[in-house]
């Protein structure tokens, strides 16, 4: 169990953390979701042991996570981090740069394992390929499975498919993440793309201004945004007479007291999404068809 405890930390005068606590039980997948500089990356680092914290303590299990101040080297066996810079070894490949770590196997389940991994992150095509010579995305994979390699019981991943395309991004995070369930191993992801947190995230915590503003299963999140900045987080949104609901809320209907006027259609694969002029503000409508600018419709509202 990681145990975060009223933590403040500040990189300079402006604060970024503040009183900030939480739990992650073993083999938990906890989402971090926040803006950009909400302090996500902070928050992974702190965890890390990368820098001291100003306030508050860190536990994995009974042991205490400790900054620079205390320890000669960052880090700890029990965890990995993925970070944004990947920090591989370009001159050499793929299945190297995952073994990296893994001389005490035996040759033959050296090799399994590495196979494994490969095969997790689908870069089997590439595994002898020198890193130098990968995209941006397919190092980020590497980086996945040579944190992977080594087993960790935490493993900390900071926005860990963002240099990924979509063509491989979905049946990559399932692998992924199917594979930290399978294997136990306690989990803490930050993103801000929704597809990495609904359907796998057991938890998440949501941080604005320092401090963490909900925390919960997604689906509750998901279903009770009490903010707009958690809505937005899950997708078109708008505020009407202060409550809040997703564009897919609002019907298009024959005949409603709620009038309003088009403004424009987006194309959006199984749907389009009309702009509609609503008491002078702009709100979305989800509708099967595009709407001619300037027509009159009515709608409704479902909760
Ligand atoms: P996120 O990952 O949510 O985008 P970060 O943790 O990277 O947010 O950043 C949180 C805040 O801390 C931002 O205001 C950012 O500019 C600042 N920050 C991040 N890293 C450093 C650093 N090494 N030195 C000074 N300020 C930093
Ligand atoms: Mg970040």
């Amino acid at each position: 169990m990681l145990q975060v405890k009223h933590i403040d930390f500040a990189y300079d005068k402006t604060i970024v953390l503040n009183d900030i606590s939480f739990v992650v039980q073993k083999g938990e997948n906890l989402a971090i979701i926040g803006e950009s500089g909400s302090g996500k990356s902070t928050l992974l680092k702190l965890i890390y042991g990368e820098y001291d914290l100003d306030k508050g303590e860190i536990y994995w299990k009974d042991l205490q996570i400790l900054g620079p101040k205390f320890n000669l080297v960052i880090g700890y066996d029990f965890m990995k981090s993925v970070t944004q810079e990947f920090d591989l070894m370009p001159y050499i490949t793929v299945e190297e740069n995952i073994g990296k770590f893994l001389s005490r196997f035996y040759l033959e389940e050296r090799q399994s394992r590495i196979d494994e991994l490969v095969k997790v992150v689908e870069l089997e095509a590439f595994a002898k390929t020198k890193v130098q010579y990968l995209s941006g995305g397919q190092k980020q994979r590497v980086a996945i499975a040579r944190a992977l390699a080594k087993a960790p019981e935490l493993l900390l991943l900071d926005e860990p498919f963002s240099h990924i395309d979509n063509f491989k991004k979905q049946s990559l995070r399932r692998n992924v993440f199917k594979y930290l369930k399978e294997n136990n191993i306690t989990c803490i992801v930050a993103s801000h793309d929704k597809n990495d947190v609904l359907g796998f995230a057991d938890n998440m915590l949501v941080l604005d201004q320092a401090k963490i503003i909900a925390e919960d299963k997604p689906e509750v999140l998901y279903n009770n945004p009490k903010l707009p900045l958690i809505a937005s987080f899950f997708g078109e949104y708008n505020v009407i007479d202060r409550n809040i609901y997703y564009a897919h809320q609002l019907k298009i209907v024959e005949s409603s007291e709620l009038k309003a006027i088009v403004k424009t259609s987006y194309f959006n694969g199984n749907h389009w999404l009309i702009e509609v002029e609503f008491k002078g503000a702009s709100i979305f409508i989800e509708h099967k068809q595009a709407i001619k600018p300037g027509v009159k419709i009515q709608f409704s509202i479902s909760s």
